[in-house]
């Protein structure tokens, strides 16, 4: 048992953006000892890449959002930067080209609201005023959320210096839009990021439309290391700083008494003493699982898991492609394309596996980071962001067979847009699932994104039952099921989060 200490102040369970994030925060603010276990044999969950015939693939990182660039830094770049993570930030030249053929838009939209307001002016003449005043209104609330995620304030004080946050709070994306009264060719143009929250734009809350909107459109970043370097560059630096970081050791135990943490127990049976556990795994895992004895689960931590819902899970295909992006059609970094951008259709379609998927991203890594491949290779990704609940009715004889039928369906969908048929190039190609993902990190059914957030339960809410959703003390949570919920960013979100909640109990606990 020599391997760990008897006792540690606090115990990471996953050591992936939320996990590490937490650890980093804590040590800024003195809190040293610390454990962080990872059950893989890498740092950094989904945050990673592989390498295939000697081609090292992006495995998720598509753009991450408040980055900055230097010197104008956005809440996470600055918080990389605060904590002496030195990322080698790389700038997405395009927000996206949306190109839907039954509507005939084929357009490139660009960061700066100005810019992407001229952009949508040109295509759909008459609407720069409108457009700029809706990206206007989703900055404001950008900014509100920010502040307000950090400096709680009565309702009167809201009021007065948030109105639009406060104003907006009650709506969907899809009733805030209606009030701009933009033609339907404007709206589609504006629509296409709903998919990376996963919630149709009736039922997605305005308030996130906006953050989503206004963050993207202040230009978003890939890392030249691949997602990968943002792992091991946190990871090197939570051991500077002094915590010990063990891979390959999988907790299988949460060891909770009379309510409160005091340990975990690892798959090999080492057991350790803590005073606070943060955990990266699911709370649907935790809550039916791995808290030991179960009678200290609360029948609330039950009810609010089964209150709520799962969000998307991407199927990905992914590869490397002999030739140029030129000389394969692809022009762009980031193109969304499909059938429509109705996303109740869009939606419908997600959650059956039987027609081909009718809404696809797709991203080009060359155009923002040219040396990602050697010289005449292009690396490409096509995903379709779903609901995880079909893939549930799936049986193991049939699941090989339907991700070959999905991938071949994706990219025949990428190949209308690129003009280029690339099949008989592809010289490498991965296709992950909702499986992959659930088998990889042990994400809860394969959900990257935690749980969706619709009208009746988002990030306003969550926040506002903060305390309410508290079970067991001692145990935070830091991960894409945080309260900031879907991707990259938000997972540092996340972690600081549960930082503070550890340092506010450890203030509490000495006063
Ligand atoms: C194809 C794809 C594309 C994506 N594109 C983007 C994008 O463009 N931008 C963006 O911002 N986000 C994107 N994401 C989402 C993003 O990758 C995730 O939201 C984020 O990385 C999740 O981080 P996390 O900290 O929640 O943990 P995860 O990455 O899910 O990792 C959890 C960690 O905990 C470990 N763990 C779990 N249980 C245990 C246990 N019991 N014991 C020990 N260790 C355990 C796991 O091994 C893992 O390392 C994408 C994801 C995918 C799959």
């Amino acid at each position: 048992m020599g391997f760990y200490k008897k006792h540690y102040d606090v115990v990471i369970i996953g050591g992936a953006l939320g996990g590490m994030a937490a650890a980093l925060q804590l040590q800024d603010k003195g809190v040293k000892d610390i454990l962080i276990l990872e059950k893989h044999n890498l740092p950094g969950g989904l945050a990673t890449d592989y390498v295939r015939g000697g081609f090292e693939m992006e495995a998720t990182l598509h753009e991450m959002m408040s980055i900055g660039p230097k010197r104008k830094r956005l809440k996470v770049g600055q918080f990389f930067d605060d904590m002496g993570v030195d990322i080698d930030w790389m700038p997405v030249p395009e927000c996206y080209r949306i190109v839907l053929p039954d509507s005939d838009i084929d357009v490139l939209l660009h960061d700066g609201y100005k810019r992407m307001a001229q952009e949508i002016d040109a295509a759909c003449p008459g609407c720069f005023n409108k457009v700029y005043e809706l990206m206007r209104l989703c900055r404001r609330v950008y900014d509100s959320v920010n502040t307000l995620s950090v400096k709680p304030m009565s309702k009167v004080q809201m009021l007065r210096k948030h109105p639009d946050f406060v104003k907006t709070a009650g709506y969907s994306a899809t009733q805030v839009i209606d009030t701009f009264q933009l033609p339907k060719r404007a709206v589609e143009m504006l629509t296409p990021y709903w998919i990376y929250v996963g919630e149709p734009m009736d039922t997605l809350p305005f308030t996130i439309y906006a953050f989503l909107m206004a963050d993207y459109f202040s230009g978003s970043f890939v890392c030249r290391g691949f997602s990968h370097e943002i792992s091991l560059k946190m990871q090197h630096k939570c051991e500077e700083n002094g915590a010990q970081f063990e891979l390959r050791q999988e907790v299988e135990k949460i060891l909770v008494r009379n309510g409160k943490v005091y340990g975990v127990r690892t798959r090999r049976g080492d057991e350790i003493r803590c005073d606070y556990v943060v955990s990266s795994a699911y709370p649907n895992k935790v809550y039916t699982q791995m808290i030991e004895p179960l009678s200290e689960v609360p029948k609330a931590a039950i009810k609010m898991i089964n209150g709520r819902r799962l969000s998307v899970c991407p199927v990905s295909v992914m590869m490397v492609i002999d030739g140029t992006p030129k000389e394969n059609g692809i022009m762009n970094y980031s193109t969304f394309s499909g059938e429509t951008m109705d996303t109740n259709k869009i939606w419908k379609n997600y959650s059956n596996l039987t027609e081909p998927y009718n809404y696809i991203t797709t991203i080009c890594l060359n155009l923002a980071n040219p040396n990602c491949v050697p010289q005449g290779y292009t690396q490409l990704s096509i995903t379709a962001l779903v609901p995880v609940a079909p893939f549930e009715e799936i049986k193991e004889e049939q699941y090989h067979d339907l991700k070959r039928r999905l991938a071949s369906e994706m990219i025949e969908s990428c190949i209308q847009v690129t003009g280029v048929d690339f099949r008989h190039r592809i010289t490498e190609i991965e296709v992950s699932t909702p499986m992959t993902i659930a088998h990889y990190v042990g994400a809860w059914k394969g959900s990257i994104y935690g749980y969706s957030h619709s009208m009746d339960d988002h990030v306003v809410a969550r926040l506002q039952m903060k305390e309410e959703d508290r079970f067991i003390r001692g145990l935070n949570f830091a991960g894409a099921h945080g309260i900031s919920g879907n991707g990259m960013s938000p997972q540092i979100t996340n972690g600081r989060a549960a930082a503070k909640e550890i340092l506010e109990d450890m203030a509490k606990r000495r006063a």
